[in-house]
């Protein structure tokens, strides 16, 4: 059942859409999708309130009356307001994107790897699908939907559902209007598997087929673990560095940063972890954002499950013990309030509470019971949550009364309620070795580059370059580390790099600790200036928000 969500407009209780179909033409030329969107009425009361953010609205068919749209709020668009007439079954909204839709980016070629064609994606988690789609848009809202979409030859569009034929798609399980997901480039595929493939830029594929063919196996290590596979395909679409995040757990088709390609899987966790979200946020979705760590604390804990059963105990354990040093730095910074996996919200952007702390601290907890009631009651535990939440938008009290029939008297408010780390968090601990070698894997590189000392100077910085080539490293999580000591230490031969690096990557995880060191001293605050209008208009609509507050 859809719950009351502060951050949308719609009514679902009073009427509810469960199905979408769209017709869009892209217009790379205009920067603007336009068609129609035919949405199909389960219940239907006097009136549809759907949230829109910078859509111009051409017409509504199946109105009694019209429509209104109502005033902009900066955070959650403008609620569109159709009288609906006795009976009515569905509602068609023509209506055309804004260029400065915050849910897609679109790319000039310069910005793709081949250079020769537009690019565009949507982002639409947390709520910016209403930038694109006139939608109920809460994740405690679910809809199938089938979409027809137009781009110019020779472009290939991909959508988070099936391909039924080129440009027509179609998704019967019903999902959040977040995982609804669209990407238009010069795209080619490559299989992995009977299931499993690649998307990406024809320069890229082969690259790309290389660094994720233990996909497949990923699938089967999660099927084994707590149920089908329930999505059909399983493929991933390799996008342009400028997508905000690591990757987007679209269904069928997850979206991925380039930046996870470092020639020798040491970063695909990653797939694991939108991998995961087949079971915990598309199956089994938080009903609003407040419980965002019912999507993500049980990703992450799955996302280490999967590693350890293809690549051992001991890597998963080592990114255990990364994430969770992470965190543990995070939690000094945030405010109480932030650190409580149900988080308050009101008056904020959602993205706001996306943090280490849904999660980290969220994993945390599913390994304090898996400690706790032992692994194999555990994962059977996990098992019938999501077959008995399956295609349900839940909350986190839900998820305690659920967990409380398998483990009477079992109390997590701590974890929930409360800022920091519970008393009987878990600590995981691995031994990191102290003297560098060429055989490191890249969490090990993180780890020994963020245990230097506070205050190196520019000579040793130099002396530790000279050594092992940092300023050139092509792994994009050792660069950004590196580039990050490298403004604190004032080590000016990795400066050209590191403009580089921020005009070229707009990954919001690499781009935000560097723009924030920067202007930690006045020189560092012109160079961020200076590069900042070079990288700007490169960057997503959400990289450019985040950069923006940092300079401001
Ligand atoms: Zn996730």
């Amino acid at each position: 059942m859809p719950v009351h969500d502060i951050h949308s407009y719609s009514n679902p209780l009073e009427s509810r859409v469960t199905h979408v179909e769209l017709d869009l033409a892209v217009s790379f030329r205009e920067k603007k999708l336009r068609g129609a969107a035919t949405l199909a009425l389960e219940t239907a009361g006097r009136t549809l309130v759907l949230d829109t953010r910078d859509l111009n609205i051409l017409r509504v068919n199946g109105s009694a009356a019209g429509f209104t749209l109502g005033p902009r709020d900066q955070f959650l668009g403008s609620p569109l307001t159709i009288q609906l007439p006795r009976g009515v079954r569905s509602v068609v909204v023509e209506y055309e994107t804004s260029p400065q839709a915050s849910g897609l980016q679109w790319l000039d070629p310069a910005q793709t790897a081949g250079k020769q064609h537009p690019f565009l994606f949507s982002q639409s988690q947390a709520i910016h699908a209403r930038s694109w789609i006139p939608i109920q848009d809460s994740p405690g809202v679910r809809v199938t939907y089938s979409a027809r979409i137009n781009v110019p030859v020779p472009l290939t569009p991909l959508m988070s559902a099936r391909i039924v034929r080129p440009g027509h798609f179609h998704l019967p399980q019903p999902v959040s209007p977040y995982l609804i997901a669209l990407a238009v480039g010069d795209l080619q595929f490559k299989a992995l598997s009977k299931r499993c493939g690649v998307w990406a830029e024809p320069s890229m594929l082969d690259q790309a087929a290389r660094e994720f063919e233990d996909t497949e196996k990923m699938v089967q290590a999660a099927e084994s673990l707590y149920g089908a596979y329930r999505w059909g395909r399983y493929d991933l679409l390799v996008l342009p560095p400028s997508f905000p995040f690591g990757g987007m757990e679209n269904p069928c088709l997850t979206f991925a940063t380039p930046t996870v390609i470092a020639g020798d899987k040491s970063l695909v966790s990653l797939v694991a972890h939108e991998l995961a979200h087949s079971w915990s946020g598309n199956l089994v979705t938080n009903s609003t954002w407040r419980d965002f760590w019912l999507n993500e604390g049980f990703t992450t804990y799955i996302e280490r499950r999967i590693q350890e059963v293809l690549y051992g105990r001991r890597r998963s354990e080592m990114e255990f013990a990364i994430e969770s040093g992470e965190l543990e730095g995070e939690l000094k910074e945030l405010k109480p309030a932030d650190q409580k996996l149900v988080i308050d919200l009101s008056g904020r952007d959602p993205d706001d509470g996306m943090t280490m702390v849904p999660y980290v601290k969220g994993a945390l907890l599913l390994r304090r019971l898996e400690e706790k009631h032992g692994r194999e009651r555990f994962d059977a535990w996990i098992r019938s949550y999501f077959d008995q939440f399956a295609y349900q938008s839940i909350s986190s009290e839900e998820f305690v009364a659920f967990l409380r029939k398998s483990f009477p008297g079992e109390n997590v408010d701590a974890w929930l309620h409360q800022p920091g780390l519970p008393p009987d968090a878990p600590r995981i601990r691995f031994d990191f070795g102290s003297t560098p070698t060429h055989a490191w894997s890249t969490q090990e590189w993180l780890h020994w580059l963020r245990a230097q000392p506070a205050g190196l100077s520019a000579a040793q910085m130099s002396e530790m370059d000279q050594q092992w080539d940092f300023t050139r490293s092509g792994n994009s999580e050792i660069a950004a580390q590196w580039l990050l000591m490298a403004v604190r230490a004032g080590y000016r031969p990795a400066y050209g790099r590191l403009e580089q690096f921020l005009v070229e990557v707009g990954r919001r995880k690499f781009v935000k600790p560097l723009f924030e060191a920067l202007v930690k001293t006045s020189e560092g605050r012109a160079r961020a200036e200076a590069i900042y209008k070079k990288a700007r208009p490169g960057y997503h609509p959400i990289t450019q928000s985040t950069v923006d507050a940092i300079l401001r």
